[in-house]
């Protein structure tokens, strides 16, 4: 089966503002830069950085991100007046897959590019957009996610790092915690109550705040995987200017949703192109070493197919649907799907897969590493929760 948009089912191409002409040139365009540009120094990086491997060539990563923004291929769906590409949604469907299939590095600026950038362009004044999108679009400057906090996760709206006014600055104290790249940012987006003795999502704002500054200390979590990718932040009378608000102060809640409404929106059809390579691998794997001649690890990779066809077809179909429960059935159908692999993996490499020496290799990285996938950008158990109330209108939990 084709894993194109313009393969079958791309009923959503039509839907999303690109012919299939059109859309057929698109996808040779990038393909051809693609295929001319990672090479010499930048052919080493293919496959490399990602979940669980964002240690791996940070800078020559960083290095690529710029090549390709110097060409223009960064942030291709933003509007051309904020640096943009203009790209329809099938082309930054095409762009993503082709990426992945390239097996183009994973990029170190995805939340200033998926998450700040299209939070600045919906909710940002237009002196926020002009000071902070072009050093996004450029790579010049990275961000992270100030929300999760040791007392805030999966409820949000407990979030209890403070910021109050002093002259024209804002002055924070707290702590926020699983910020992922926060060792190398040079910004972050935090959510601070604003207002004293606000309650739930009231009283919030969404700060800028720049990260090199005395009242900023990153300490980083050493995970499961060995590595260190999030971290703890404290903010102790970290400061930021006062027009460095998005949306009004005391309302930031809404953008911080707006913000999560973000997360990972067309490019989940690229990463299933890394689904399916990692699939094929671990088929491979078992074929070679004999795993598949048992009959529950064949049954389990008949169905790990399946089920990847059926997410590739919710995914096209759900093409730039926003209704009600989309994004959940999405993240609880590929969240839940990858860490299957990864477990799956396992059973396929046997006893083996038990001993790790200096490193651990990819299958126990994935193994490890996809148990992450079900908490982060809300866990399973809150994608289920979110379906029950507003699709199903069953009784609201209570706290
Ligand atoms: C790899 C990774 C990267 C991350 N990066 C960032 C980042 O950059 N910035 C950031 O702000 N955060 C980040 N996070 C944090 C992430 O958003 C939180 O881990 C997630 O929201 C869950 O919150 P928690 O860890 O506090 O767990 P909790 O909220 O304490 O949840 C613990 C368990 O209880 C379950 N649970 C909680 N509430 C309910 C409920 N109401 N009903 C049923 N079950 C419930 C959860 O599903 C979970 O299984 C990252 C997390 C991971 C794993």
């Amino acid at each position: 089966m084709s894993d194109t948009v313009s393969g079958p089912g791309a009923g959503a191409a039509s839907a999303t503002g690109t012919d299939p002409e059109a859309a057929g040139e698109f996808r040779e365009r990038v393909r051809t830069w693609l295929a001319e540009n990672l090479t010499g120094e930048f052919a080493a990086l293919r496959g490399l950085g990602g979940p669980g491997r964002e240690h791996e060539a940070f800078d020559e990563r960083l290095a690529w991100e710029r090549h390709l923004a110097a060409a223009g291929w960064t942030c291709v769906g933003w509007p051309v007046e904020h640096g943009g590409r203009g790209a329809s949604l099938t082309e930054q469907v095409i762009f993503h897959e082709e990426y992945a299939r390239a097996d183009a590095p994973a990029k170190v600026s995805h939340l200033g590019q998926e998450l700040l950038g299209p939070t600045l362009i919906a909710f940002g004044t237009p002196e926020q957009q002009r000071r902070f999108l072009p050093p996004i679009v450029s790579v010049d400057e990275l961000w992270c996610q100030g929300y999760s906090e040791p007392g805030a996760g999966s409820d949000l709206a407990a979030v209890s790092t403070t910021a109050h006014r002093d002259g024209d600055e804002w002055v924070l104290h707290g702590q926020k915690v699983w910020t992922s790249l926060a060792h190398v940012a040079d910004w972050c987006f935090v959510l601070a109550r604003t207002e004293p003795g606000s309650h739930r999502h009231r009283g919030l704002s969404y700060l800028l705040v720049p990260m090199d500054q005395d009242g900023v200390e990153v300490r980083p979590i050493r995970q499961l995987t060995g590595t260190s990718e999030f971290n703890e932040v404290f903010f102790d009378g970290a400061r930021t200017r006062a027009d460095l608000v998005v949306g009004e102060p005391g309302e930031g809640w809404k953008v911080a949703m707006g913000t999560l409404g973000f997360e990972r929106g067309v490019a989940t059809l690229g990463q299933q192109v890394g689904f399916r390579r990692e699939l094929r691998a671990l088929t491979d794997l078992a074929r070679r070493t004999g795993a598949a001649d048992d009959p529950a690890v064949a049954e389990r990779l008949a169905r790990s197919w399946t089920g990847l066809e059926v997410m590739r077809a919710h995914a096209l179909r759900t093409l730039g649907d926003t209704a009600p429960g989309v994004a959940e059935v999405s993240k609880l159908v590929w969240a839940t799907w990858h860490r299957e692999l990864g477990e799956l993996a396992m059973l396929v490499r046997g006893a083996a897969g038990m001993v790790a020496t200096d490193d651990l290799d990819e299958w126990q990285r994935l193994f490890l590493f996809s148990r992450a996938d079900t908490i982060y950008g809300g866990s399973n158990e809150i994608q289920r929760n979110i379906i029950a109330e507003r699709v199903l209108g069953l009784p609201r939990e209570k706290r």
